[in-house]
């Protein structure tokens, strides 16, 4: 007879099991909603134009910069591109301190980045930059500098923006803690250039940058075979991808001026909110538990069961109900003299499981990790992370199972986005390129640190109709690293190439 726990652990996980068939379902849907996205604003996927219109082949060269602007920190690096898919970075770090985040002027954040611009170019670039401030006394274009030796930048710019041109958009609000009303509705790659010109530094910002489409352009220039990328994927604290679309199939109006002689534009797709309506979306009672403890329910629905903001607390909130079913013996203390969990001695009163948000995704890894024969890793993990007391065997049993069945589902569901994305190119059933790879690059701490999870992605994509076997085989999935930085020096550079 299986024990109540046993049983109650393998109706969870059914409920999480996303089968082939909600697989192909949601494929559809997702293809679907993406051209919907491509014809008309204020649809599920936003299908972003980025003005970027092609993809490095890792044949290119020369020294770019790349700066970026996260939330606590600003990053400045310079980027040699080798021409042959490696590159040199040099990069610095400094923290944003508070004060400017809720400065009263734009001009005194801008003025703060540029100072920094400038220490990196002391720092790192002495020759390069004593040489132009002896050529801008001697040269008279408009700032001093010859074109050739100004320094292109790519501006990673982490906040919502109106892109309204390769190097132009305006800001549209501030979030994580920078509040600089001033700033608001402003064109930010401005904002900076006009700082950097103050301090008559070599420098051009040539690109606003989505750290998606740096993904993507990271990995296309480092991966071998010169075929470029088709997709830039990011599993981490959120998820999104951003992908080269035929302008062809472009269908809304495009407000810039851009280059139009590749044919192509790299859309970033917002796919965090893709199916918000629920169509093809699994949706258990704590998925829409989770919905609720949000700030924006009804939003980010793809990103609430993929993502690593959500899956931990997914987690929490599947183990706190079984914690509170009466017959069900989950991390009890059996000598407890009543069955209120937070009377008991086992899970200290801190700990992460009674609050929101307090369960952080990396313990999915470690659940999903953990194949020693009494699972002690995972145990000792629950000990330590958690405070709960030297858990029973059958209690970490329990988590693994209900942590991996919540893993393995979003797994599945990131290869439903390759998958349909991967479709939408073309490339599988072009006869020209039957032979060719297709190359995808990834990024974020889920996907490089959940273990098999790209395995569960390919098991996934080989159940698609018009993947198969043979399609999900000629698929590579790498890791793309560094999108701000090796990134978006190459948007700069693709900005340079187009000016
Ligand atoms: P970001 O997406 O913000 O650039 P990361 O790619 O590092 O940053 O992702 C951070 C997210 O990944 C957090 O939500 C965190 O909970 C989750 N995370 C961190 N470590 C792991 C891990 N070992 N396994 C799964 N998720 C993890």
């Amino acid at each position: 007879m299986a024990s109540p726990l046993l049983a109650e652990t393998q109706s969870i996980v059914k409920q999480f099991e996303f089968t082939d068939d909600d697989v192909n379902k949601s494929v559809r849907e997702f293809l679907r909603q993406m051209d919907e996205g491509l014809e008309k604003d204020g649809t599920s996927l936003s299908q972003i134009p980025t003005y970027v219109t092609g993809v490095p082949t890792g044949k290119e060269k020369g020294l770019y910069m790349a700066v970026d602007l996260g939330g606590t920190n600003f990053r400045v690096c310079s980027v040699k591109l080798n021409g042959d898919t490696t590159f040199n970075i040099t990069s610095d770090k400094v923290a944003v301190p508070k004060e400017l985040m809720v400065a009263k002027k734009a001009e005194d954040l801008f003025a703060f980045l540029a100072q920094q611009i400038k220490k990196f170019l002391e720092k790192h670039h002495g020759d390069h930059f004593e040489a132009h401030i002896r050529r801008r006394m001697t040269v008279s274009s408009p700032d001093g500098y010859k074109d050739e030796h100004v320094f292109r930048m790519g501006f990673t710019f982490s906040f919502p923006v109106q892109q309204v041109g390769i190097n132009k958009g305006t800001l549209i609000r501030w979030t994580k803690g920078f509040d600089i009303p001033d700033a608001v509705g402003k064109d930010v790659c401005a904002l900076l250039q006009t700082e950097i010109d103050k301090l008559h530094l070599p420098v051009k910002v040539a690109a606003l940058v989505n750290d998606t489409v740096g993904t993507l352009m990271a990995h296309s220039y480092s991966s071998p075979g010169s075929q470029g990328s088709i997709l830039g994927a990011i599993f981490g604290t959120g998820t999104n991808g951003a992908y080269l679309e035929k302008l062809s199939n472009l269908k809304k109006p495009l407000v810039g001026e851009y280059d139009t002689s590749t044919g192509d534009m790299v859309i970033n797709t917002e796919w965090g909110s893709f199916d918000n309506q629920l169509n093809v979306l699994p949706n258990t009672p704590w998925d829409a538990a989770l919905d609720k403890e949000t700030p924006n329910p009804g939003f980010q629905m793809y990103e609430k069961r993929v993502s690593g903001m959500f899956l931990g607390e997914l987690l929490r909130l599947v183990i706190n109900d079984l914690m509170k079913k009466p017959d069900v013996s989950l991390f009890r203390d059996e000598n407890s003299s009543t069955n209120d969990r937070r009377s008991t001695t086992d899970i200290a009163e801190t700990s992460g499981i009674w609050k929101a948000w307090g369960v952080d995704t990396s313990i999915l890894s470690h659940a999903a990790g953990d194949h020693t024969p009494k699972l002690s890793v995972l145990r000792e993990t629950l000990q330590e992370t958690l405070q709960i007391s030297a858990p029973a065997f059958e209690d970490a049993q329990a988590f693994k199972a209900i942590a991996e069945a919540i893993g393995r589902r979003a797994a599945r569901l990131a290869a439903v986005a390759i998958g349909a994305v991967v479709l939408k190119s073309g490339r599988l059933a072009d006869p020209e390129r039957a032979d060719d790879t297709v190359n995808v690059g990834v990024d974020g701490s889920l996907v490089e640190n959940y273990p098999y999870f790209e395995d569960m992605i390919y098991e996934a994509l080989r159940a698609i109709e018009g993947i198969g076997e043979e399609g999900a085989k000629r698929i590579r999935i790498g890791l793309a690293q560094d999108g701000s930085g090796v990134g978006a020096a190459l948007i700069a550079l693709v900005a340079a190439g187009a000016e």
